[in-house]
């Protein structure tokens, strides 16, 4: 949980905190005022820590356990401990918030210094990012089947950063030890025992998720950009080959490290199906200061490797052979058009499906990918790409903003498709809820691309 290095957790949004009911347990902000009232007086580094010889707990740094299925994997111990303690302790973190992120790492750093080469130079947006990853597994205990699911993932997302058995105990340490710090004289016995629970049974499932994971994959794939191509100003599209078989399935994505920026990882989406060469090309989009896509846009060239992390993402094609109705604005073309020649290429063995395809970007020269789709259009007939543009005013055809347009243009006339939506967060939200006016929920599928 509490290694979350480079923002391997989304940010929080829906699943934040607000609203929560186990957080209303507690006079939030009666706690907020104590404990940042108390952070400045007592905030004195580590050697000023108090209660440091009372109820010692220490974390379990056990063998790995081989692997296995960490679900019925006996050797793990039992999700049973107080969660509302922990809980309750845990927001004193919250409202103390910069102040106990920089305690946490102080602790971690000071106790294991090998730990700091985990972490990018830059530990700016970090805190947040940590804070908000561990927010997010302690409301998920609630849960066993989904805090399991979510620490499983963890445990084998965070072999790309380097996290091995060793560093488990340390981060765990160092977080009980930032809780009893926050909390001062309401560190008593049955916080220390629920803390202990709690994060015996965290370590213990990460652990044997990447051991497991260890088992079959690498931490992470070396790949060789093959091709570049400036497509429009500031997007990209790269084909990297990776140096051995990377597991995907169409629509999901990798995290990309590039050598400028070490232990820096963003997430991009695979552009193609799975082909037989192992190619895996990108979309990429430069943002202003951004540190990884303008590194792979405009500081790339052929014959620069690059890190890929294991594949992730939950939109994939459904086998249910319907027609298929695709929106997609900006790189969110990236997943769709994999999703695409997955269709395509399952076509001759199953139902040949209409597949429709609104592709939106501001001018024509944005749409970099154009002369690709059109080529695909021409190979499979049922294939029909439209192209909107939201600020061309002498453009002939479609104009406005996409997920309108696609309402206006026939949206309802898709009732009986899969829909398949991918952009800016904006746009999926707003395509999203037209959509849902005509096409059952459950088949409108959607990725936002922050
Ligand atoms: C599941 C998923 C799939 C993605 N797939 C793709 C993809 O196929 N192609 C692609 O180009 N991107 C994709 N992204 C976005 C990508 O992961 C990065 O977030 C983006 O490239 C910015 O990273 P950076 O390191 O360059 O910027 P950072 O260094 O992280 O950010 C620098 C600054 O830019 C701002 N910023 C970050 N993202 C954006 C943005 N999109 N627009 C404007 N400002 C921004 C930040 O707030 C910050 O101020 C995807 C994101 C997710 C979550």
């Amino acid at each position: 949980m509490a290694i979350a290095l480079d923002g391997g957790l989304p940010e929080p949004g829906s699943d934040g905190l607000a609203g929560h009911p186990a957080l209303s347990r507690l006079d939030s902000t009666a706690a907020r005022h104590s404990a940042a009232s108390s952070v400045k007086s007592r905030y004195g580094g580590i050697n000023g820590r108090p209660n440091d010889s009372e109820f010692p707990v220490q974390i379990a740094r056990a063998e790995s356990s081989g692997g296995g299925d960490p679900e019925t994997d006996s050797r793990l111990p039992a999700h049973e401990f107080d969660l509302g303690l922990v809980k309750e302790s845990f927001a004193y973190l919250m409202a103390a918030s910069p102040d106990s992120m920089d305690y946490f790492y102080e602790r971690v750093f000071a106790t294991s210094p090998d730990t700091r080469t985990l972490f990018p130079m830059s530990m700016s947006t970090q805190r947040e990012r940590m804070l908000a990853a561990m927010t997010q597994v302690i409301w998920s205990l609630d849960s066993e089947a989904a805090c399991t699911e979510l620490l499983e993932r963890l445990g084998r997302d965070h072999r790309k950063f380097g996290v091995t058995e060793r560093h488990y105990g340390a981060f765990f340490d160092a977080l009980r030890d930032t809780v009893r710090y926050f909390i001062g004289p309401d560190w008593r016995a049955e916080v220390a025992a629920a803390w202990q629970g709690a994060l015996e049974y965290v370590s213990a499932v990460m652990r044997a998720a990447a051991a497991a994971d260890a088992a079959k994959s690498p931490p992470w794939w070396i790949a060789e950009i093959v091709t570049h191509e400036l497509r429009s100003p500031g997007v990209a599209v790269l084909t990297l080959a990776p140096s051995q078989p990377l597991p995907y399935q169409s629509g999901q994505y990798v995290p990309v490290q590039v050598t400028r920026w070490p232990r820096v990882w963003r997430p991009f989406s695979v552009a193609n199906t799975p082909r037989p060469s192992g190619l895996v090309t990108l979309h990429v989009k430069a943002v202003p200061g951004g540190l990884v896509s303008n590194s792979l846009v405009h500081h790339s060239v052929v014959g620069d490797t690059v890190l890929l992390g294991a594949a992730a993402g939950e939109v994939s094609l459904a086998d249910t052979g319907r027609d298929l109705l695709c929106v997609a604005g900006g790189t969110g073309l990236a997943p769709i058009k994999a999703i695409i020649e997955q269709a395509i290429a399952a076509a001759p063995s199953g139902r040949r499906r209409k597949i429709t395809l609104f592709v939106g970007a501001r001018q024509h020269f944005d749409l970099y990918d154009l002369e690709d789709l059109q080529l695909l259009e021409s190979a499979y007939p049922l294939l029909r790409v439209i192209p909107v543009l939201s600020d061309a005013p002498g453009y002939s055809g479609l104009t406005g903003m996409l997920p309108d347009v696609v309402h206006a243009h026939g949206g309802s006339m898709f009732s009986g498709a899969e829909a398949y939506v991918c952009g800016p967060p904006q746009m999926v939200t707003r395509a999203t809820a037209l959509l849902s006016a005509s096409i059952p929920l459950a088949q409108i599928h959607y990725d936002p691309q922050p």
